[in-house]
């Protein structure tokens, strides 16, 4: 029996000389690993769709075990996020994100979709931060960690000014605000708020000040280290990238 998926590319790993190990987050089955065979030589028919971050069409013969790739189609290659050494650190992330929050062949389609719009999103050319933090949510939410964003995590208050704290897990007000926790603007608390509930092309033109994107950045760096338990080695690499970056400026 053939299986069709549409999937994602999360993860290769070279296997002898010529093959390759892909990682799909496909709609249908999840995260399916396959023997792409030959797909190291930059002439296989399956060089282009095993790349990371391809989004392809793959078919082969079901197994228990590893499953052995008889035939793909490129989708897209999200060309733009290729060009862009930053746009595909940040890709990246999102990539091991997936692979690292989710088990083998469980089907997972708002996550498929939510993968697939941040690409097409970052492709396009939205700012890749905004995805982020957006995507950072939905990964939080997944893993049954999410910040309290509604109000106070204590009394549910919503007055300006809002406190943020990783230690409580979200939200305070000015009568629970505690050490460590870190004061928002009103606009800020908004857009995380707002983050959490809505889909991520409501988010298309919301432009970040260079003082929002380093306080979100901290903000979520810290919060995702201490409820997600994953280290990513990605993260890292984009880490570099965007200290790069600021040092440039
Ligand atoms: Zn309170």
């Amino acid at each position: 029996m053939l299986q069709k998926v549409t999937g994602i590319v999360i993860r290769t790993v070279n296997y002898g000389e010529s093959n390759k190990v892909v990682t799909l987050f496909t709609e249908e089955l999840g995260k399916v690993a396959m023997m792409a065979r030959g797909a190291k030589k930059p002439g296989s028919r399956f060089h282009a769709s095993s790349q990371p971050f391809v989004e392809g069409v793959y078919i082969f013969p079901f197994s228990r075990g590893l499953a052995q790739l008889k035939s793909s189609d490129v989708v897209t290659s999200f060309p733009e996020i290729r060009k862009d050494v930053e746009r595909m650190a940040y890709a990246m992330y999102w990539l091991e994100l997936v692979d690292r929050s989710v088990e083998d062949r469980v089907q997972n389609r708002p996550l498929f979709r939510i993968l697939q719009d941040a690409l097409q999103a970052l492709n396009a050319g939205m700012d890749a931060d905004v995805i982020t933090h957006h995507f950072e949510l939905r990964m939080l939410h997944l893993l049954g960690v999410s910040p309290v964003l509604t109000g106070c995590v204590r009394c549910g208050d919503v007055t300006d000014p809002m406190y943020f704290s990783v230690t409580s897990g979200g939200f305070l007000c000015a009568k629970h605000q505690e050490e460590g926790a870190v004061r928002l603007s009103e606009r800020l608390a908004k857009l995380l708020y707002l983050m959490s509930k809505h889909e991520l092309s409501e988010f298309r033109n919301v432009p970040l000040s260079d003082e929002s994107r380093i306080l979100l950045r901290q903000l979520f760096d810290a919060y995702m280290e201490s409820y997600s338990g994953l280290r990513l080695k990605t993260k890292r690499v984009l880490d570099q990238m965007i200290r790069l970056h600021l040092n440039e400026d």
